[in-house]
């Protein structure tokens, strides 16, 4: 089911913006990556179909994931991102440099509510709202998931919108997103921490041991919510 969907994900042209970004983006390439062909089309979820834990991040990066067409793969946030997982027993090696490069996770599975690359980093309302269908399907496809780990405010209130949409009673006020933040809502425990961009882990804003200590959070939390589905 979810192969089906992720097919239907890489074949999206919904959002005329970010097509055309993407695509130029694919064309243009940075220096480094001249010789590469690049992706330049929608990033559907990796991971493992069976996980208890989803890390949701924002959008694909323009020479990292748009480039090698695996979420969080050949840049500086997915090192951060898979060496952490890595040290946590959650991925089967640190570096993650493209689709073929042998990563396999475990009880772990990431994605993120916008597939394409915005500009800037900043997909408009009407972007968000057209890829939701995505994500909401993706999550309701990973049946065993009960930890939502959100990379940044993007990602903490697209999964809010998600349980809105499914009808799962959030707490109003909405909670707000912050580094460590933790609300249960229905079966299903949302977690915040800063997203793992260069920009915040480049200034100490988001250190090693700050990510580690929220993944050791979110497994625990997973181990609590045993499913055999
Ligand atoms: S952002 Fe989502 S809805 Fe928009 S074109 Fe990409 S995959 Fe399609």
């Amino acid at each position: 089911m979810i192969r089906v969907l992720h097919q239907e994900i890489v074949n999206c042209r919904r959002c005329p913006r970010l097509v055309a970004f993407r695509e130029r983006v694919a064309r243009e390439k940075r220096a480094a990556y001249r010789h590469q062909g690049y992706w330049g089309r929608p990033v559907p979820g990796f991971g493992d179909a069976k996980a208890r834990i989803v890390v949701v991040g924002l959008a694909p990066g323009a020479h990292g994931a748009n480039r090698t067409g695996r979420i969080f793969t050949g840049d500086r946030s997915g090192e951060f991102l898979y060496a952490a997982l890595h040290r946590r027993g959650l991925a089967s090696q640190p570096h993650a440099v493209g689709r073929d490069d042998g990563m396999s996770l475990s009880d772990v599975f990431i994605t993120c509510p916008v597939r394409c690359v915005p500009p800037d980093n900043r997909p408009s309302p009407t972007e968000i709202a057209a890829c939701a269908p995505f994500f909401t399907r993706e999550l309701l496809a990973l049946r065993r998931a009960r930890v939502l780990l959100a990379l940044g405010a993007i990602g903490w209130k697209a999964c809010l919108d998600h349980f809105a949409r499914e009808d799962q009673p959030v707490h109003k006020p909405r909670p707000v997103f912050a580094h460590g933040a933790e609300v249960t809502i229905g079966h299903f425990v949302l977690l915040g921490s800063y997203h793992v961009s260069q920009q915040n882990t480049q200034t100490g804003r988001l250190t090693p041991a700050m990510f580690d200590a929220v993944l050791k959070r979110a497994i625990s939390l997973a181990a609590r919510s045993p499913v055999d589905t």
